[in-house]
């Protein structure tokens, strides 16, 4: 055979070009042989989702276990499928067990089997989920679950949004939103922001992000409770306009996450109109109360935002990174996040007035998260979701009642949205003391020490404080019951040592 004359492929000089072979057909032929054994460890991942007691609530990890770990982080030799899930076993159980019974910090994971089971579904389809192109019936459903969340907050028929990884994008798509409506380009130095002290710090990150210096960002004071104070809101406004700034957007939060509560949304959103300021309201946390059965009437005011996060994976059943802007105009999330490509297809809009989902938000290719809410929604059915979600909520306030029965606790902040704030405080000593802090962490230290509870402290207003926040779908009257009898026995033992 003679010479072949090099062919340049991908810019290199290629003289034989190889005759292509499907490298994944042994990967596949490797699951299939061995299908029945993956099904018994997928039976054994069910378990998962409900951890045991004994586990760790809060798996205390040495340096030896990190170690270990680093050395499984990156291929070498080919292993079979089943030693890798062992190995992934190994690495996930150094982990908070935010699902466990025993986990009230943070915001504990509020899943059912559904929920992973819905994931699976959404990872076996892999719908590109970018625009109706790639994902007509997903892309449909997003829409039409946005729709049905929109209504519930009652917002018009003009509302629209989007899925996301959870609220800290949705805030600061949110917050882009604001600047384009509301800033002409050539007076974004001096728009001002308003945010309170006791805001989640995504929003702060994002007013840097989106290239606000932190003089453009006002603090606003909080009230006791660690609300936005909406006096100091007016007067913060006032001395800006006074100094030639333009005040345009405003932060509330609706259920803070240290506290679950709700700032006074009434006086906010009237100020925001009278001074044509965009009214965010972060739900993330707290939004999903409109499925209450018996408490949604405190999530009317949703309705006078211009645009509100909420977050799925924190009380609506979902795996994380699972959230929800809604915005008032869904228009607005268009002109921020729509640019000209000649790479997109216009054409295959399904209708005018339903934007493609690419041009609402960051990312272009992107999973179906809807799809997994709706399957756990779908399942579930509307009235369940409320009992569900009620669920926690009324757990809490039987923690309110306990204590308020107990010798020596107070209360700092009351039950709201599922989260009871309180400290151990036998001589009713006033403020901010340092005895009754130490005691309260070592409370905290001895339940998650002794595998009985998370339960972190936070500061509300100064005070150190027992945080509770009892979202797990799987909480009975008799954990919470059983918890608040240890921390009476664990208090009590330190406060008469
Ligand atoms: C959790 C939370 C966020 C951030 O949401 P992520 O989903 O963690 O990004 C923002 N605001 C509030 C009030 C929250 O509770």
């Amino acid at each position: 055979m003679g010479e072949i004359s090099p062919a340049q492929v991908d810019g290199i000089s290629i003289h034989r070009i190889p005759k292509p072979t499907s490298p994944v057909r042994d990967i596949e032929s490797e699951v299939e042989d061995q299908w029945i054994g993956l099904m018994c460890i997928l039976q054994g991942l069910r378990r998962v989702t409900t951890p045991d007691l004994d586990e760790p609530i809060i798996k205390k990890s040495t340096q030896q276990d990190i170690a270990d770990i680093r050395s499984l982080s990156t291929p070498d030799i080919p292993r079979p499928i089943s030693t890798v899930i062992q190995e992934a076993h190994a690495i996930f159980d150094h982990r908070s067990r935010t699902n466990h019974t025993g986990f009230f910090s943070f915001t504990p994971a509020n899943v059912t089997p559904l929920t992973w089971l819905g994931d699976v579904i959404v990872s076996a389809f892999n719908a590109h989920c970018s625009g109706s192109l790639t994902a007509a019936g997903p892309c449909a459903v997003e829409t039409e679950l946005i729709k049905w969340f929109s209504s519930r907050i009652r917002f018009s028929s003009t509302a629209g949004g989007l899925f996301v990884s959870g609220g800290s994008i949705a805030n600061m798509m949110a917050m882009t939103a604001a600047r384009d409506q509301k800033l002409e380009w050539q007076n974004y130095s001096k728009g001002v922001i308003y945010i309170a002290r006791q805001a989640h710090y995504s929003v702060f990150k994002a007013a840097r992000i989106l290239g606000f210096h932190s003089n453009q960002v006002r603090t606003v004071d909080s009230d006791n409770f660690g609300r936005l104070n909406s006096d100091c809101l007016k007067h913060l406004i006032q001395n800006d306009k006074r100094n030639g700034l333009i005040p345009f957007l405003v932060i509330a939060t609706f259920g803070y996450t240290e506290t679950g509560l709700i700032d006074p949304l009434a006086t906010i959103s009237e100020i925001a109109q009278r001074e044509s300021l965009w009214l965010h309201i972060d739900g993330a946390y707290g939004a999903s109360l409109s499925f209450s059965l018996n408490r949604s009437s405190l999530a009317t005011q949703l309705s006078t935002a211009d645009s509100v996060s909420w977050d799925a994976h924190k009380l609506l059943f979902q795996t994380y990174g699972c959230g929800m802007l809604l915005v008032r105009d869904k228009s607005h999330l268009v002109s921020s996040f729509h640019a000209q490509s000649s790479f997109m297809d216009h054409t295959s809009r399904v209708k005018e007035d339903e934007p493609e989902l690419w041009d609402m938000g960051v990312e272009l290719t992107r999973p179906s998260r809807a799809m997994s809410l709706w399957f756990t929604l779908r399942v579930l059915g509307t009235e369940r979701i409320g009992q569900l979600i009620d669920h926690g909520m009324d757990l809490v306030g039987l923690i309110q009642l306990k204590l308020e029965a107990m010798h020596g606790w107070e209360i700092i902040t009351p039950a709201s949205l599922g989260i009871i704030t309180f400290r151990y405080n036998p001589t009713q000593r006033k403020g901010q003391d340092e005895k009754l802090e130490k005691m309260n962490k070592d409370i905290s230290r001895i339940l998650l020490d002794t595998n009985t509870a998370a339960v972190m402290t936070v500061r509300v207003n100064g005070v150190l404080a027992l945080r509770i926040c009892c979202t797990n779908v799987r909480l009975t009257e008799e954990d919470v019951l059983e918890l608040m009898r240890s921390m009476g026995e664990v208090a009590s033992k330190l406060s008469s040592a």
